[in-house]
């Protein structure tokens, strides 16, 4: 076992970009099998691991129906539930590659091909040590994975929830937009509401401060990052109550 974790059983989300190239869509298994290597380090930390996946690498609810009246807005939801659940597979798949042993639960039912999300045993997967990949969200249309994350983080008592994405933390202003943009280390969760910082959608963000569960944001593209997350290292940004 390598140096130990920080915390005891930790959410990660995974965005959908980290599915696809950078500026693609679709999924790309050389992505999946490099964000899989990072996951096996640190599931050998001992750390208990639910991941919850993103979709929007395939479809997003909200962009698909505001192209078109031809479909619901719940049809377009649902759809990128569904697009949570190919990642999720593929996830499977790259990390048993890695010899790490997964279960895939579903807030949708589809007995076929993953296991329904039952929070109990979700915590037992957890406790032998699988790595449980939480698919389909919700299971209800018009809320994001974020918000999903947060939930499941507060149902499974994680002390943690981590959030991978393609940027170094949280920035004052769009580091894109703004060379002065700075990095804030960290941030408490009245500060990210009051200056309206782009972390994670505001249900999210609520969420866990009402059961203050610490946010920490990074970059996945840094190999080692998120095992540097895990053991609390200081990189990226930490929203705390
Ligand atoms: N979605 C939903 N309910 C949920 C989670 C997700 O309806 O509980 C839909 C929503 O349309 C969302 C899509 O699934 O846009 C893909 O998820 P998300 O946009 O959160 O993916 P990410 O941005 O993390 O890649």
């Amino acid at each position: 076992m390598s140096e130990a974790s920080k915390y005891k059983r930790v959410i990660l989300k995974l965005s959908g970009e980290s599915f696809c190239r950078e500026r693609e869509s679709g999924i790309s298994m050389t992505e999946v099998a490099q964000i899989s290597q990072q996951i096996k380090d640190i599931v050998e930390t001992g750390v208990e691991l639910a991941i919850v996946c993103g979709g929007g690498n395939i479809l997003r609810g909200k962009q698909f129906s505001a192209v078109s009246a031809a479909i619901h807005p719940s049809t377009a939801h649902y759809m990128g539930m569904l697009a949570t659940v190919i990642n999720a597979l593929a996830l499977q798949d790259a990390l048993e590659n890695e010899g790490v042993p997964t279960r895939v639960q579903s807030a949708i039912r589809m007995e076929g091909v993953a296991e329904p999300f039952i929070r109990r045993r979700c915590i037992r997967h957890l406790e032998k040590g699988r790595v449980v990949i939480l698919a389909a969200g919700t299971g209800s249309p018009f809320v994001t994975t974020d918000t999903a994350a947060a939930l499941r983080a507060r149902e499974l008592g994680a002390d943690v929830l981590l959030k991978a994405t393609k940027v170094d933390g949280v920035y004052s202003e769009d580091p894109e937009k703004n060379l002065h943009a700075v990095r804030y280390t960290d941030i408490s969760f009245r500060d990210v509401l009051k200056q309206n910082l782009q972390v994670m959608d505001a249900q999210a963000i609520h969420h866990c401060m009402e059961h203050e569960i610490p946010i920490h944001v990074f970059n996945f593209g840094v190999p080692g990052n998120i095992l540097r997350a895990i053991k609390g290292k200081k990189i990226g940004t930490v929203v705390h109550a």
